[in-house]
């Protein structure tokens, strides 16, 4: 057994096991994830403050047992913060992990988390989501779907005044984000999400669907708006799948989609830190003031009584 101290900030944290493989495939380790999260907690942490999280964490490997876990274990050391938010669907409330540091990111890397999931809104607001996300998910491995989505989404938000950023999932497609200054609570920003999947619905209705059943979607694209829901969780930036090479949800530039080469997988724990090192995050230019939906609500409805004027 191996076992290492790194010193992160004020904090010494005692990793073990660090040559356990957790990526097969690939022979990756825990001590490459840690060193992974270690270099890009910079630009990763600002995106999970305050964020309620879950786990998912593999301690044999990700051809092994998956842990999901919501609530933070007991034996965790005081200083990972903490969030307790009331419980979906139920009575009590539940403590999730929180990351505020450095140290809090590798301490959960050392745990085998390979993706910290994490809630669309943050703990001092948990019903007010500070975003807002499409999660595109392509017709089988068709990427080019994905893309042509992300593009008609941001065609259609930039109409109606939204700023937005994109990443790949480091699955098979991408996210679209919009960055919300908390005035609308979960319902009031699907509602709004899902004018917007309509609108698109009606303007092309070969290529997408909001339908949930993947049997009648039939090779159209899935414009998912239920992530937009208290509880509900995405990966953030910058975390890593579990998935064969260890790939990453990496923010991308708007321009990056013309790349031919780009898919949801193309970013991996190997490539990010020197992307992060060269060109820095493409999100970091763009606005972080989140906005509010009041006039693009406004701008929506008027769209959607036109789609459906046409349609009569
Ligand atoms: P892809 O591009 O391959 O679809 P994705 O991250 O969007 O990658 P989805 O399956 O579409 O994956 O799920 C969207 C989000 O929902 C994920 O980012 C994750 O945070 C959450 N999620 C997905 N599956 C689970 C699960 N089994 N348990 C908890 N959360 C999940
Ligand atoms: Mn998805």
């Amino acid at each position: 057994m191996t076992t290492d101290q790194v010193r992160v900030g004020r904090r010494t944290i005692q990793l073990s096991r660090t040559d356990k493989v957790l990526f097969p495939d690939d022979g990756l380790t825990k001590g490459d994830l840690v060193s992974y999260y270690e270099t890009v907690a910079p630009q990763m942490v600002p995106y999970l403050k305050r964020r309620p999280l879950s786990l998912e964490r593999f301690p044999d490997g990700i051809g092994g047992q998956r842990v999901f876990q919501q609530t933070v274990p007991r034996y965790f050391p005081g200083w990972i913060e903490t969030a307790s938010v009331k419980r979906v669907g139920g009575a009590g409330n539940v403590k999730h992990a929180v990351v505020g540091s450095t140290a809090a990111l590798v301490y959960l890397a050392n745990q085998a988390c390979i993706t910290p999931h994490a809630w669309l809104s943050r703990a001092d607001r948990p019903k007010n989501p500070d975003q807002l996300i499409f999660d595109l998910d392509p017709p089988g491995d068709d990427f080019p779907a994905a893309r042509r989505a992300a593009l008609d989404v941001h065609q259609l938000l930039t109409e109606l005044g939204l700023p937005s950023l994109v990443k790949t999932t480091g699955g098979k497609g991408l996210h679209v984000h919009v960055l919300l200054d908390r005035t609308a609570d979960f319902d009031q920003v699907r509602e709004f999400a899902k004018g917007v999947a309509q609108v698109l619905v009606a303007r092309d209705r070969k290529r997408y669907t909001t339908e949930q059943r993947i049997a009648k979607r039939e090779g159209r694209l899935y414009l998912d708006i239920m992530r937009n829901a208290y509880g509900q969780t995405a990966v953030p930036p910058y975390a890593v799948r579990a998935r064969s090479k260890a790939p990453v949800a990496t923010p991308l530039d708007w321009n990056e989609l013309d790349d031919r080469r780009l898919r949801g997988d193309r970013f991996t724990i190997r490539t990010v830190p020197r992307r992060l090192d060269q060109d820095g995050d493409p999100w970091h230019a763009a606005s972080h003031r989140g906005r509010s939906l009041t006039r693009p609500r406004r701008q929506l409805n008027e769209l959607l009584t036109e789609t459906e004027a046409l349609k009569a």
